[in-house]
C-alpha cells in the first residue's frame, strides 16, 4: 500500500547535489525563503519523471510539459527543454540515480509578496532520488483497494486543469490522506460535471468485454503515462474508447487500472464507497499492458 513505502531520510536531509537554477549545489543547502510567491499562492509547476536502467522516460516530453504548465500559470521557465533535459541528466549523475525520480518544478521568488507576480523571477530546480513502486508490489498482483473522494476536479473554467500545478494537488492531498487513514490506497475522483475523472495522482482506465474506456482528459492532466498506454493498446490492436464515464459504467466493467509516471501501470482490485461497490479482476488485458509498459520504459 502507499502508506507503507519507505521514504527513507527526510527530503531536506540527504546526501548529493541538487541543480537549481543552473548549476549543482549541495542537496541540503538547496533552499528558498519562506516568503516566496510559489509558496503563498501557488505560483510553481512540477514533474515526475521516471527514470530506468539510466535512462529517463520521454525526458523531453516531460520537460516539455513543464514549460506548458509554467506558461498556463502565467510563467516564462528561463531554459530551454535542452537545458532542462541536460538538468535532468545531470541531478541523476551527481547522486548516482539510474533507477528512480526525477523531480523538476518551477517557482515564482521572493520579489513580490502579495497576489500580483508581475515582477516576479522564476526559478528552477531538479532532484532525483530513488523510488520503487509507488503502490508496492503488493497491488501490482491483487490489485488496489480504492474508494471515492468527497472533492470533484474542477472546470477548466475554475482553474488551470491541464497544468502540472501545485495548488490542483490541495484536494489530491486532502483525498489521499482521507483514504489513506480510511484503509484504501487511493481515491477516484469525479469531476465538476459528476463524471469519473481519475485518482489523485494517476489516470484511470477500465476494461468493458475486452475494449479499454478511459475518461476523456478535458479538466484533469492527460497524462503521459495516460497516452503511452493508449498507444501500446492500439498496437494490441484493442479499442480504445476516449469518453465520458458515468460512476454507474463502472459495472459493466471486468478490469480496471490506473496510469502514471509514479504508479505505472497498477490495476484496480475494488472501488467501494460512497458511489457504490465495484469489484474488478486482475485480468488478462491489463497484464499484458503492465508487461508492454515495463517493456517499452526499460528498452
Ligand atoms: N493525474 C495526476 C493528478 C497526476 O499527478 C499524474 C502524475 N503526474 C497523472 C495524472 C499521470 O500523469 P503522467 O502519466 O504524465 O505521470
Amino acid at each position: 500500500m502507499s502508506n507503507s513505502v519507505d521514504w527513507g531520510q527526510p527530503f531536506d536531509n540527504r546526501d548529493g547535489k541538487i541543480w537549481f537554477d543552473g548549476k549543482l549545489i549541495e542537496w541540503n543547502d538547496s533552499k528558498i525563503h519562506i516568503l516566496n510567491h510559489g509558496l503563498h499562492y501557488g505560483s510553481c509547476v512540477f514533474e515526475g519523471i521516471r527514470i530506468y536502467n539510466g535512462k529517463a522516460f520521454k525526458l523531453t516530453e516531460h520537460n516539455q510539459r513543464l514549460i506548458k504548465s509554467a506558461e498556463h500559470l502565467g510563467m516564462k521557465v528561463p531554459f530551454t527543454v535542452e537545458q532542462l533535459n541536460q538538468a535532468c541528466v545531470e541531478a541523476c549523475a551527481a547522486r548516482d540515480v539510474k533507477d528512480g525520480y526525477i523531480r523538476p518544478l518551477a517557482w515564482r521568488g521572493s520579489e513580490q509578496m502579495a497576489v500580483l507576480a508581475n515582477k516576479s523571477t522564476i526559478h528552477v530546480a531538479v532532484a532525483a532520488w530513488g523510488w520503487p513502486a509507488y503502490f508496492g508490489n503488493e497491488a501490482l498482483e491483487k490489485g488496489l483497494k480504492l474508494t471515492f473522494s468527497d472533492w470533484k476536479r474542477p472546470s477548466p473554467e475554475t482553474a488551470p486543469t491541464s497544468a502540472k500545478a501545485a495548488g490542483l494537488y490541495m484536494i489530491c492531498t486532502l483525498t489521499k490522506n482521507k483514504c489513506v487513514a480510511d484503509g484504501y490506497d487511493d481515491a477516484i475522483m469525479l469531476d465538476y460535471r459528476g463524471y469519473v475523472a481519475e485518482a489523485t495522482g494517476a489516470n484511470f482506465f477500465m476494461i468493458i468485454n475486452g475494449e479499454i474506456h478511459t475518461p476523456i482528459a478535458d479538466c484533469f492532466l492527460n497524462g503521459i503515462t495516460r497516452q503511452t498506454v493508449i498507444e501500446l493498446a492500439k498496437k494490441n490492436g484493442y479499442k480504445v474508447h476516449e469518453r465520458h464515464i458515468d460512476v454507474e459504467d463502472l459495472a459493466m466493467a471486468q478490469e480496471a487500472f490506473l496510469t502514471g509516471t509514479a504508479a505505472e501501470v497498477t490495476p484496480i482490485g475494488s472501488i467501494k464507497g460512497k458511489h457504490g461497490n465495484f469489484e474488478f479482476k486482475v485480468g488478462d488485458m491489463t497484464k499484458k499492458l503492465m508487461a508492454d509498459y515495463s517493456a517499452l520504459v526499460r528498452n
